[in-house]
């Protein structure tokens, strides 16, 4: 069992860490910074610094089959830490803030977009959502410009815990089906826009829309009947 640092600190670069096993797919760790990919969002990169002054450098970070299981995935030829090695786990910090950026950007955007959320992705530097919206409805200028005077507001952005029954019983927490928060440890975490979004995510998010930046809306695509796909990008 790994405890994950992200998820109450998504402002968190680096952690004192414990090694508890080592396989081919990579280091698990007693507790850690790096997100595993998911919800649309993908795993962390960075280095474990040993004491030893060795260092291992994470190309990737992806979630095993136990609960909170968090597997570092080692560059290829990387020598291994054994189980019981002491070291520090640090992020990318750079590309993880992109990240963070981004993906509330995408929080911003299912509330400027009315219709439901099919599909996400984030990726760095730029993100994705796609909508179930009919026809050529969605302007892009208009969106690109509710978007940035959002963003700009300055909005806090936080997270808080409500019980599996709970979201059950308000299913439209959930705004994007294929990319569903991770439910069954009896509390799921909800990420508010104080007065603009509302939704049960698991990702790592700034903690005020400010923080993001200028974003422009690229493209529109249709991707098949009723579905719009609104690709974004850093202006
Ligand atoms: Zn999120």
């Amino acid at each position: 069992m790994t405890e994950l640092l992200f998820r109450d600190d998504a402002y968190a670069r680096s952690c004192d860490a414990r090694v508890l096993a080592v396989d081919g797919r990579g280091i698990r760790l007693d507790r850690t910074v790096f997100y595993p990919v998911g919800g649309g969002q993908p795993g962390d990169t960075g280095v474990l610094r040993l004491s030893s002054g060795q260092s291992v450098m994470i190309v990737d970070t992806v979630k095993g089959e136990a609960r909170d299981e968090v597997i570092h995935v080692a560059a290829p030829g990387s020598a291994f830490p054994e189980p019981g090695t002491e070291l520090v786990a640090e992020i990318d910090w750079e590309r993880r803030h992109r990240l963070m950026r981004m993906h509330t950007c995408l929080h911003l955007l299912c509330a400027v977009v009315p219709g439901a959320v099919t599909g996400g992705q984030v990726a760095d530097g730029r993100g994705r959502l796609d909508f179930d919206v009919p026809g050529s409805s969605l302007d892009k200028d208009a969106i690109g410009a509710r978007l940035n005077q959002l963003i700009a507001a300055g909005h806090q952005v936080m997270p808080r815990w409500i019980s599996d029954d709970e979201l059950a019983a308000q299913p439209e927490l959930v705004r994007t089906m294929s990319v569903k928060p991770p439910t069954g440890s009896g509390r799921v975490r909800l990420i508010e826009i104080a007065g603009v979004d509302l939704q049960a995510c698991g990702g790592t998010h700034v903690a005020n829309t400010s923080e993001i930046g200028f974003v422009a809306v690229i493209k529109i695509e249709n991707k098949g009947r009723q579905n719009r796909r609104i690709n974004i990008a850093f202006a």
